[in-house]
């Protein structure tokens, strides 16, 4: 039975975690949006998971390769320690849009693998993003909330309409901090 599974919040990386940069690669243009630390500690405190599901395209575009792409979620990570701040796990999409594979957001894949992984139960969890696809795959597998952020590309993706089911935050610390509310 179900009754040992836990929680996770699903994260978006590019323009949740970290500052928007097209196709980044490079950990010196690495620079955490302001609350990510707070945010991440308050998953934890809530004995949630935090766990990070990234489309990364740009490794099968040729652009970069895993190297460069494990280079920035370790400074990322290096980011986050001097705030005694982690996340638990990350996930990422190599392949093009093209492929059809079922890890590409909008498609749940990555999510769905992180809850085998880890044991999490996606209804107790939720998932936030800057992109319509983000709140389609979250709602795919199950979650319980999806948020969408200001940050990143969530002011360009609101002027196309609010995704369906999405509730609108600031940022990722605003969503955490709702989720938890009650
Ligand atoms: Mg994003
Ligand atoms: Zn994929």
């Amino acid at each position: 039975m179900s009754q040992m599974l836990k929680a996770a919040a699903f994260l978006d990386r590019d323009g949740v975690i970290n500052e928007e940069v097209h196709y980044l690669h490079e950990p010196a243009k690495t620079v955490l949006i302001p609350g990510v630390a707070e945010a991440l500690n308050k998953i934890h405190e809530h004995g949630y998971l935090a766990v990070i599901v990234t489309n990364q395209s740009g490794i099968a575009r040729g652009m970069y390769g895993e190297p460069e792409m494990h280079s920035v979620h370790a400074k990322i990570k290096e980011l986050l320690a001097a705030d005694g701040a982690d996340f638990d796990a990350v996930y990422f999409c190599p392949h093009p849009p093209t492929a059809e594979c079922s890890c590409r957001k909008p498609k749940p894949g990555m999510l769905l693998q992180a809850a085998k992984d880890l044991g999490i139960d996606p209804a107790r969890s939720f998932m936030v993003g800057d992109r319509a696809g983000d709140m389609e795959a979250g709602q795919q597998a199950g979650c319980k909330a999806t948020y969408l952020v200001r940050t990143g590309y969530g002011q360009q993706t609101l002027e196309k309409g609010t995704p369906q089911g999405a509730v609108v935050v600031d940022d990722l610390l605003a969503a955490v901090n709702d989720f938890f509310k009650d």
